[in-house]
């Protein structure tokens, strides 16, 4: 499949598998289940469209605890590899968050600006809680002072597609996250 467009693999699928257990079994202890039978105590997973989805789905079915999940779809003004900070809200949420813990699932974390103007955004509707899983991470994260307890992989700086992730729409259907050889974004 995408015959020579993958110059190598940086994460395996079974090691997204293994970090992934290793992150389900971190957070269930963070948030234990509660035993008030009320399904708003549940853990709500906000997943953030579309470069989340594989990693909030294998996360769901790796945590132990019972989770509900919702989806947002947003959209950062910019170029197409680099972000602004100026969000727009493509899909909102479905439902309210206030008194809920809540956990954001995140594909990846760059300069950090799209997060940190979703954890505003979020934080003001009033959740119980507001913390952040993301599966990577890139270096310039460091600079938006961004509390992110919750991470897969620290990453190189370098555009990575896969598991959710695209260059233009594609890739996304990868089990792994690959470095995209230079030659599909020059020709
Ligand atoms: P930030 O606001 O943190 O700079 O941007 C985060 C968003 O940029 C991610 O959700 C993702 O859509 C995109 N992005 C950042 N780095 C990469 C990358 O290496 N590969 C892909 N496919 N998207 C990326
Ligand atoms: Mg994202
Ligand atoms: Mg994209």
């Amino acid at each position: 499949m995408y015959d020579g467009d993958i110059a190598s693999v940086l994460i395996s699928e079974e090691q997204i598998n293994q970090r992934t257990a290793e992150l389900a079994e971190i957070l269930a202890k963070r948030y234990p289940p509660s035993t008030d039978g009320d399904p708003d105590s549940d853990l709500l997973l906000i997943g953030v469209l579309k470069g989340a989805m594989m990693f909030m789905t294998d996360l769901a079915r790796a945590l132990p605890i019972p989770t509900q999940m919702e989806f947002m779809a947003v959209s950062s003004y910019g170029s197409s590899t680099s972000s602004s900070g100026v969000v727009r809200i493509l899909k909102d949420l479905d439902r309210d968050i206030a008194d809920r813990n809540v956990l954001i699932v995140e594909d990846i974390i760059d300069s950090g600006l799209t997060l940190s103007w979703l954890m505003r955004n979020l934080a003001s509707r009033n959740p119980r809680s507001l913390e952040v899983c993301t599966l990577l991470r890139k270096p310039d994260a460091v600079r938006a002072d961004l509390e992110v307890a919750n991470v897969g992989f620290d990453i190189p700086n370098e555009f990575v597609v896969g598991y959710g992730l695209d260059f233009a729409e594609r890739y996304r259907d990868l089990p792994y996250i690959g470095l995209l050889d230079p030659k599909v974004y020059s020709s």
